[in-house]
């Protein structure tokens, strides 16, 4: 049977492709893409001339068993998003469940990735971290991810654009009180940065600098006093139920 490549691609500088991700579009016998148009100039920069077909949020549920049963007949696919790791806050994963139910074998291609490359610089800790990506748009449904990720002790990671950071932070704040975070815009490109600090700092920066460009908010998590201080809560809340017993 034929084989499901999930390649890497830059996000955002192009000398990030890896040779491998080259030669794999290359050798493919097609290239699902999120948006042709998009990847279109990628190959083109790379002198690949791909067959590309699109496979995205949108038609995904009809694409998805197509392109399977193409892999089943012995076909290549490489699936690629606009930019990144596919399947990760892009599509990709449903198409590897369908994949693997059809025992087709399925091969990551490793390469960038915005949430780990920002991780990894922002010195908050990396031992354990828990990766969100989006948080939902409707406030209501927010604030319920964010109680929820509340007691969460590793570093949190977010994806967020720059309309929305400014909202998002202040319901961080309010939700978890004023925790170190590190800001990470526009990685791999020219104007990247990366600002450390608290909520409340990054908040009265953005007030001055208005948020342009890609972000990873990264968000540490619940500390080891406040989980001791919510742990005793919790004992005390027993210990007086016990009694009313
Ligand atoms: N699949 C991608 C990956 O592996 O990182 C993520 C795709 S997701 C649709 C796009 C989001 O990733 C952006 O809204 C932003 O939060 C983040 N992102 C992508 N490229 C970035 C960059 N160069 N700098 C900072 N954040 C980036």
């Amino acid at each position: 049977t034929g084989m499901l490549y999930l390649v890497g691609t830059p996000i955002g500088n192009l000398e990030d492709m890896t040779y491998r991700a080259v030669r794999i579009l290359k050798e493919a016998d097609l290239i699902a893409a999120e948006d042709t148009r998009q990847t279109r100039k990628l190959l083109t920069h790379f002198d690949i001339s791909g067959r590309l077909v699109s496979y995205h949020e949108h038609n995904k549920q009809a694409s998805g068993p197509e392109l399977v049963r193409l892999m089943s007949e012995g076909q290549t696919i490489a699936l690629v998003s606009d930019a990144g790791l596919p399947a990760i806050s892009d599509p990709g994963h449903d198409l590897v469940r369908l994949a693997i139910e059809a025992g087709v074998t399925v091969v990551p291609i490793p390469g960038a990735n915005a949430a780990l490359s920002a991780l990894i610089a922002s010195g908050l800790p990396t031992d354990e971290f828990t990766f969100i990506g989006f948080l939902p748009r409707d406030k209501k449904d927010q604030q319920r991810e964010l109680a929820r990720l509340a007691p969460a002790q590793g570093t949190l990671l977010f994806y967020e654009s720059p309309h929305r950071v400014v909202r998002t932070l202040e319901q961080m704040l309010e939700s978890w009180g004023d925790r170190e975070i590190c800001l990470a815009r526009e990685l791999t490109k020219r104007y990247e940065e990366f600002g450390r600090g608290r909520i409340s700092g990054a908040l009265a920066h953005l007030g001055e600098h208005p948020p342009q460009g890609e972000y990873v908010v990264l968000v540490e998590g619940r500390s080891a006093a406040e989980t001791a201080e919510a742990e005793a809560a919790w004992w005390k809340e027993l210990s007086l139920e016990a009694h009313a017993a």
